[in-house]
């Protein structure tokens, strides 16, 4: 607007030189006079045109007074301009008004068109910042498809957990520290199993979970704590014990056949760090996960029974073989010794004979305990029929001895009860030592083997070493 002015002035000043010049030109010289006086009209109109009716007219009334004069001057001969002036006069007063006319309706067009860009540009910022996220939730929904079909081909349970805890990291992402708690179903206690904390953030030390916990597990229900300080759910100090500070918290619950089985928890130190939708895919994450879960389980419990004895629940030959190799081999490696125990009932037979095949199985059952007691730190089996076997790694002859002898001691004190009757057993043992006794596998079973017969033909109930 300031320099639409300058600029009229600028030429207001400049015609006004013009028409000084131009004045002079037709009074003062001896120029032909009509084509001056058309010049002059030229010069009139550009004014009214450029400078706008009101002040152009101050041009058009000194041009019709120094027309009249030169005319009075000069025997009447340019009056015919006055009547022409007038004429231009008019017409240039329609045209200006025509062109501000319009000039009124392009501006209110021009303002129209600006108010409508605007529109437009305010809603395609907030269709790109709609589509944008849609374009990230769409993002986070395919991950948890790839999630689903991650987790349907994971049957390790460690593995399952894992993958469970990364993706709710991978999906709702901002987080600080993520924590899964398993159910122990016969304590209904919840147990710590994984856990991912930023590098910055201390360990958590509590292997249990806390009142935040406990409440998802009652309630069954997820739980987004936008603020820990502001909660009035939750009292702070019962919370925060543990050392690690956190203000806004998401957990899901585990839920299978509306049993909680584990809870998936994220935290963060910033308050309102998680929305309803993050709450949301945490849990869609969680259902994908409790599949997996049970389906880990159900693969563990299956491999559990392919390798352990219905009766006894004592792992089964086949798989003590492999452990057995892979012992030995970690003995020859690390130059270390390995006892190998060969245990057998004495005249079972006889007992099952005399009191029944089912009393011969409660004392399979019952042998089964005594023997695990002194297997915490080897590995047991039901080697077949009324034998058993018993690896025991890193223990030397005389150590072994020992233990095999408190073992026979434990079966002969043992009592069995069945109905009226208290009955008692033995066992013999055959003891050999890896390396000192044989080198290789068979050759130690053999041994054990040997020396057990050694035993039941000295009088059973002894250990031979
Ligand atoms: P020895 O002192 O020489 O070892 O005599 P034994 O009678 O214990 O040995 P033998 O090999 O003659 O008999 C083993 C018996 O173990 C035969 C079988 O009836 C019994 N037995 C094997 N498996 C089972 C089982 O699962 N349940 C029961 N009740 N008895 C079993
Ligand atoms: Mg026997
Ligand atoms: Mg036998």
């Amino acid at each position: 607007m300031k320099a639409q002015s300058t600029k009229n002035i600028r030429i207001g000043i400049s015609l006004s030189f013009v028409f000084i010049a131009v004045s002079y030109l037709i009074f003062r010289t001896n120029l032909p006079k009509i084509p001056t006086i058309f010049l002059y009209n030229l010069i009139i109109i550009i004014s009214l045109q450029s400078l706008g009716f009101n002040r152009a007219l101050f041009f058009l009334g000194s041009s019709v007074l120094l027309t009249i004069l030169a005319s009075v001057a000069i025997n009447l001969r340019y009056i015919w301009n006055v009547p022409v002036f007038f004429i231009t006069f008019l017409i240039v007063n329609d045209r200006i008004k025509r062109l501000d006319y319009y000039r009124h309706i392009i501006e209110a067009r021009i303002e129209e068109v600006k108010e409508n860009t605007n529109v437009l540009r305010d809603g395609y910022a907030r269709h790109r910042k709609e589509s944008l996220s849609l374009e990230k939730k769409e993002g986070k929904y395919r991950l948890l498809n790839d999630v689903a079909s991650l987790l349907s081909s994971t049957l390790s349970l460690d593995r399952v957990t894992e993958c469970i805890l990364e993706n709710a990291l991978r999906v709702v992402g901002k987080t600080e520290s993520a924590l899964l708690f398993l159910v122990d179903t016969r304590r209904q206690e919840l147990n710590l199993v994984t856990s991912r904390m930023d590098s910055n953030i201390e360990r958590v030390k509590a292997k249990k979970g806390d009142i935040l916990d406990e409440w998802v597990f009652k309630q069954r229900q997820c739980l987004l704590i936008e603020d820990i300080k502001k909660d009035f759910r939750f009292s702070e100090e019962k919370v925060i014990k543990h050392q690690r500070s956190f203000r806004s918290v998401v957990s899901s619950p585990l839920v299978e056949e509306k049993k909680v089985v584990g809870i998936v928890r994220l935290e963060h130190s910033r308050p309102r760090n998680y929305t309803s939708e993050d709450l949301r895919l945490l849990d869609i994450l969680c259902d994908l996960g409790v599949v997996a879960l049970e389906n880990a389980r159900l693969y563990k419990q299956t491999l559990d029974l392919a390798i352990t004895d219905g009766l006894t629940g004592l792992y089964l030959r086949r798989y003590f073989m492999d452990r057995l190799r892979e012992e030995l081999s970690r003995s020859l490696r690390n130059e270390l010794k390995c006892a190998f125990l060969m245990i057998d009932i004495d005249n079972f037979k006889e007992y099952n004979d005399r009191y029944g095949h089912t009393a011969g199985d409660i004392v399979l059952r019952t042998l089964s305990n005594v023997l695990r007691r002194f297997a915490e730190n080897g590995v047991l089996c039901r080697y077949g029929g009324e034998e058993f076997s018993m690896l025991l790694p890193e223990t030397s002859k005389r150590k072994a001895g020992d233990i095999a002898e408190e073992i026979r001691r434990a079966v002969e004190k043992e009592t069995i009860e069945l109905r009226r009757l208290r009955t008692n057993i033995s066992v013999s043992i055959g003891v050999a030592v890896f390396p000192e006794d044989a080198r290789v596998q068979d050759e130690l079973i053999l041994k054990a083997d040997e020396r057990l017969y050694i035993a039941k033909r000295h009088g059973r109930n002894r250990v031979v070493a």
